[in-house]
């Protein structure tokens, strides 16, 4: 039976948790409606709300970083996805990784018992009549997809990305291998002076002959994965996300790619020559335990055999068990320039709200921020409250208006960046020629203008 004094939140991922607890914390009754464990996403592995998929890098901490500066936003917002976040890390340099496991569990155990969330373990194939969040993910199932695309009246994009594998640390050979964060700057958990990440280190010999089998190496045909697509939604856009190119992609584009790019090896020194490698492959803990590492910026759709062969090529990863193999992905979204408003809700139905990937916002942090803007919002609507719409100076609010005014032409998935906020001359402060400083001064501009947004709504 469908209530309009309750919420119905479809998707429980990162943006639809997120969006559900800020509702029910605003006093509203939400029915969060996950389809997993019954039916799957073909990505997620287990039954646990926001399980992280890749990556288990939730960005930057450092608060003159543009993912540093949304967590700072989402703090101040209080967000819960990001306070458990900060429970459950692990040491990652100047990054906020978590322990996934941990961090999904303890999401799940918050929604499940706050008393105004109820969970529904259901498939959701339609779009709701009563006010909704529809937060269901680049993998929305396709009943859903098709009712989106129905209700947007335009086909939907579908798009592709990459996962990277995962290692367990005691199969890594640390006569090669080394410890070590850029810079040496390690996280405050680091238990040695070694520094939170295993690099394996390659001389310029070992780089070509890495890279030229990387890029002969057998591929899961891209043929194949489209006919996986459903029928009705346009399938033919093989390309891939920027930031998540696969690494036989990158290493296409020209012989030193990798090596200005995910192998970079600035800011480190093998121990035991004393110098700076040619490239290095950076491997970042995955679980509290310490026991499994995922291969930094390495994800790949090489078939799993061609991943074992080529990836234990590198120095330290000649015996590397995989626990996960890297995999291609597809990613859907809603071209949201012509369909939503900042406030994130549809420009044709107020009490319809899309959160997360679909909406084309990238990163994990971005999806949560977007899940708690619409979760805030929606509980306004239910309340008879007007939406909000974040100053376009904090990097939330800078997001929601990117997606919703870019070009539809060419408008692509975007995450946090300085790049979308507005310059300091656009707001009246004095330009600011030096980049870090510049930056700085945009994290202080979005603490400012978000202070006095919630002052000016009586919530500071
Ligand atoms: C394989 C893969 C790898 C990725 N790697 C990264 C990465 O490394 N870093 C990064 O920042 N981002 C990555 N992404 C993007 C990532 O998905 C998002 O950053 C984030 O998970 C999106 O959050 P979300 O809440 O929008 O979607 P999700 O977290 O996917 O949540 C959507 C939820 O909706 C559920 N659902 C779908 N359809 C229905 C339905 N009809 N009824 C009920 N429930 C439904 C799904 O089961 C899922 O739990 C990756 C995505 C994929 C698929």
């Amino acid at each position: 039976m469908i209530d309009s004094s309750e919420l119905i939140v479809i998707g429980g991922g990162l943006a639809g948790s997120e969006a559900a607890w800020q509702a029910a914390e605003r006093g509203v009754r939400v029915r969060l409606y996950e389809m997993r464990p019954h039916t799957s996403t073909g990505a997620h592995t287990g039954p646990h709300l926001a399980e992280l998929v890749c990556s288990n890098s939730l960005g930057s901490l450092q608060s003159d970083r543009a993912p540093g500066v949304l967590k700072t936003e989402l703090e101040r917002l209080g967000s819960l996805l990001l306070r458990v976040a900060n429970e459950t890390a692990v040491p990652a340099g100047g990054a906020l990784a978590v322990d996934r496991e941990a961090f999904a569990a303890r999401v799940t155990q918050a929604i499940e018992s706050h008393p105004r969330i109820t969970l529904l373990r259901q498939e959701v194939d339609a779009i709701p009549t009563a006010p909704v969040v529809i937060a269901s993910g680049p993998l929305t199932s396709p009943a859903l997809s098709r009712a989106i695309a129905g209700f947007a009246g335009q086909e939907h994009l579908y798009f592709f990305d990459a996962i990277a594998p995962i290692i367990a640390i005691d199969s890594v050979d640390f006569s090669a291998a080394f410890r070590a964060s850029r810079y040496g700057r390690n996280s405050a958990q680091a238990e040695d002076e070694a520094g939170d990440y295993v690099n394996c280190p390659m001389t310029k010999e070992e780089y070509e002959a890495f890279v030229e089998a990387l890029i002969a190496a057998e591929r899961i045909a891209l043929k194949d994965f489209e006919l996986e697509l459903e029928g009705g939604v346009r399938a033919g856009a093989n390309h891939f996300f920027e930031g998540c190119l696969p690494v036989e992609i990158m290493a296409r584009r020209g012989k030193e790619a990798l090596a200005f790019g995910p192998m970079r090896p600035v800011g480190l020194r093998d121990p035991r020559t004393g110098h700076r490698p040619h490239a290095v492959v950076q491997l970042r803990q995955d679980n509290l335990a310490g026991t499994l590492y995922n291969l930094v910026g390495f994800q790949t759709n090489l078939t799993f055999p061609e991943q074992r062969r080529v990836f234990r090529l590198i120095p330290g990863l000649q015996n590397a068990e995989f626990v996960r193999y890297g995999q291609m992905h597809r990613n859907t979204f809603i071209f949201s320039p012509v369909l939503l408003r900042p406030t994130l809700q549809a420009r044709s139905r107020e009490d319809l709200f899309f959160a997360g990937q679909i909406i084309g916002v990238e990163g994990y942090m971005g999806n949560v921020a977007t899940g708690l803007l619409a979760g805030w919002n929606a509980a306004r609507f239910v309340q008879g409250q007007p939406p909000l719409e974040l100053p376009p100076t904090t990097m939330l609010g800078a997001l929601c208006h990117y997606i919703t005014h870019a070009s539809p032409g060419d408008f692509q998935p975007m995450k946090a960046n300085f790049g979308i906020l507005p310059t300091l001359e656009e707001s009246g402060e004095p330009p600011v020629r030096q980049k870090r400083q510049r930056y700085q001064a945009y994290a202080a501009r979005s603490a400012r203008d978000l202070e006095a947004f919630l002052s000016r709504l009586g919530a500071g």
